[in-house]
């Protein structure tokens, strides 16, 4: 292939942008702030799922406490119906007994489910304790990742602006290079990890760092200067500069 130097030259700033929108696309990619969003989210959903526990452990407990509650009515109504039936009095010895039998039955069934209630009360406040806390951490996830994402989106904006500038000012060079040339350093850049073409330095390719040296370096000594030469090592396209060393 053949192209004029000066396209060639074109090159090295082709390859300088591109490396530059590339470096600016990772940075987008692995922003701290994307990892910490992540992270983030992960505790959130954590806690989300606590806190759906706590509450059907709370809704169960309220379940409790009403059937407690209901239970002692009940047994008040019947202790009250009772102690009625023994003031107004008439009431057969036996009878008699076993009222009162009942009435101390009653006041210790009433005794027992006065604990269990005050348990379960004592159970909800501690589950109500938990809850809080755990709203009060989600609350702060909240905090942050609403500081998280504005930080993120600065980056994005700042990231995004430059991918725009540069990405105007990479078409502007391409136009500067020839079709065939420019689809032979695409086609390289893309097979050699973002890096289609390079300078030649002190003999050195800045591609693969390696010197040339020999036949190769010879070669490239007799090129034509419009002659597209290419690394024997990593194959990216030589572009020879003031500074190449020949
Ligand atoms: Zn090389």
């Amino acid at each position: 292939m053949k192209a004029d130097p000066s396209a060639q030259l074109r090159l090295l700033d082709l390859q300088a942008a591109d490396t530059e929108l590339a470096q600016l696309l990772h940075r987008r990619r692995h922003l701290p702030e994307l990892a910490a969003i992540a992270a983030s989210d992960e505790q959130t959903a954590l806690l989300r799922g606590e806190a759906l526990e706590l509450q059907t452990q709370l809704d169960d407990i309220a379940d409790d406490q009403r059937r407690f509650e209901r239970e002692i009515d009940t047994v008040q109504t019947r202790a009250k119906r009772d102690d009625q039936r023994l003031t107004s009095g008439g009431l057969p010895s036996k009878e008699l007994e076993g009222l009162q039998h009942e009435i101390a039955t009653l006041a210790r069934r009433q005794s027992t489910l006065e604990d269990d209630l005050l348990d379960v009360m004592q159970r909800r406040e501690n589950l109500d304790a938990e809850l809080a806390t755990i709203v009060q951490k989600q609350e702060s996830f909240a905090t942050d990742r609403t500081e998280l994402d504005a930080t993120r989106d600065g980056h994005f904006a700042e990231i995004d602006a430059n991918t725009t500038r540069r990405a105007a000012e990479r078409a502007e060079i391409a136009g500067d290079v020839p079709a065939d040339l420019l689809a032979l350093y695409d086609k390289i850049r893309a097979a050699s990890g973002g890096v289609g073409a390079a300078a030649l330095r002190h003999r050195r390719c800045e591609g693969c760092h390696l010197e040339l040296a020999g036949s190769e370096l010879n070669s490239v000594r007799v090129a034509a200067p419009d002659a597209v030469v290419r690394c024997e090592n990593c194959r990216r396209i030589l572009v020879r500069t003031a500074e190449s060393g020949l």
